[in-house]
């Protein structure tokens, strides 16, 4: 069966990478360019840049896309374990039953059923969080390994230990870091308001001396709150003085930070970025959870100052979170969705440098991927190829999309 291996669609202008360094122009108002590509044995040749009157192309390429923060543990358990008030508190309480009655084959089921779907909305890196204390801890990490190695070909698949902060600073939590760097595993973490406990502080400065020691990255849920205004990062910041650490350290969430002053903020941001901490915001399980209360719209969103960070240099990206669990109801690892609902949210705008990065080369880089996203010769053949001739038409809807991977294209139930 011979595989198509040429396409012509309208690429985003920052995405493309061309040999000859040479000036790409920019057709359309959204900065696309319209391109061929070409590719064999997975991999991409040199893009041509052609001639193409605008209503002759309907597509537009993206490279496959990728997700640095969700929840495969727990996807798609919302309909059994629903948190209707749409509380923290409530998601946190659904989540604990939830997670006393975890059993492998649900886990390993529920999982299947989530990477399937990132495959076919045209993902190709995942990073997933697991609850790591409690019964359903071991469980959740056998079902994770498992799917990783059944998914390889498709997915770069990292995993994240996530138990309270004060855990890392007892026998236990020494031994879950063991566990974890032995599997090439990552360090994480809840650091919410209070955090001004000495525990708090403890725990940070056992993680920070964990992560060097065994050569592990950190990814914190830190700051998910609409109160206590960056009370977490100043606490990192504080640990990272007394115990340096090399390893990259990602903060996700950091929603409280939008409650700060403006020059309280840049001044944060400043600091985060000589440290190189890296972000990524999650806009859609902030929205939704954050200051709920049965009286009031909250009319202040706690989400992280996208903007304000990328200007001090802080590296910003995007990710999901929670799909159909009790933290949030909805979701589909959809990136394209993603970045429609960014649009109100954060208002982040795809035809921007900085609106797109989040979505793909920051992401990549968050991620440590060696492929920054970015189309031109030798990338691999990872492509997202959308029924859309504007940005507008890609997002308006869940477009209708055809996924590349490895140079021949997806078939859902291919594995
Ligand atoms: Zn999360």
């Amino acid at each position: 069966m011979s595989e198509t291996s040429q396409l012509e669609a309208w690429l985003p202008r920052g995405l493309l990478r061309l040999r000859s360094g040479s000036v790409i122009p920019s057709v359309t108002a959204e900065g696309l360019t319209p391109v061929r590509l070409s590719w064999s044995d997975g991999r991409l040749q040199e893009p041509e840049l052609i001639n193409t009157p605008a209503d002759h192309l309907n597509a537009l390429v993206l490279p496959r896309l990728v997700d640095p923060h969700v929840h495969l543990d727990k996807a798609f358990t919302w309909s059994a374990h629903p948190n209707l008030s749409g509380t923290y508190e409530g998601a946190l309480e659904a989540n604990m039953n939830e997670h006393r009655v975890r059993d492998l084959e649900e886990v390993l089921s529920r999982g299947d059923q989530a990477m399937a779907r990132a495959c076919q909305n045209g993902l190709r890196a995942l990073r997933s969080h697991i609850d790591s204390l409690g019964p359903g801890a071991d469980t959740s990490w056998e079902a994770l390994q498992v799917l990783k190695k059944q998914w390889r070909d498709q997915f770069e698949l990292q995993l994240v230990a996530l138990v309270p902060i004060a855990h890392w600073a007892t026998t236990d939590g020494k031994k879950l870091a063991q566990r974890v760097a032995a599997v090439g595993g990552l360090l994480g973490g809840v650091v919410v308001p209070p955090c001004r406990g000495a525990s708090v502080r403890r725990g940070l400065r056992a993680l920070l001396l964990l992560a060097e020691e065994l050569g592990c990255g950190i990814d914190l849920h830190i700051d998910e709150a609409n109160h206590g205004p960056a009370e977490g990062l100043v606490q990192l910041l504080r640990a990272l003085e007394q115990v340096p650490c090399m390893q990259p350290i990602t903060c996700s969430h950091t929603s409280s930070l939008a409650l700060l002053s403006a020059k309280r903020l840049q001044r944060l941001a400043e600091q985060m970025a000589a440290h190189r901490l890296q972000v990524v915001a999650l806009p859609l399980t902030n929205g939704w959870l954050l200051g709920q209360s049965p009286e009031t719209t909250p009319l202040r969103k706690p989400l992280a100052p996208i903007r304000q960070l990328q200007r001090a240099g802080v590296r910003v990206a995007v990710g999901g979170d929670n799909v159909a669990d009790p933290w949030f109801p909805a979701g589909d690892f959809d990136p394209l969705a993603l970045m429609a609902s960014c649009i109100p949210l954060a208002q982040l705008a795809p035809w921007q440098r900085l609106g797109l990065s989040p979505f793909t080369t920051a992401a990549a880089a968050v991620m440590g991927l060696d492929w920054d996203g970015r189309i031109g010769a030798d990338a691999p053949a990872d492509l997202i190829v959308l029924e859309a001739n504007t940005w507008s038409e890609a997002l308006r809807r869940p477009p209708e999309r055809r996924v590349l991977i490895d140079g021949l294209w997806w078939q859902p139930g291919r594995r």
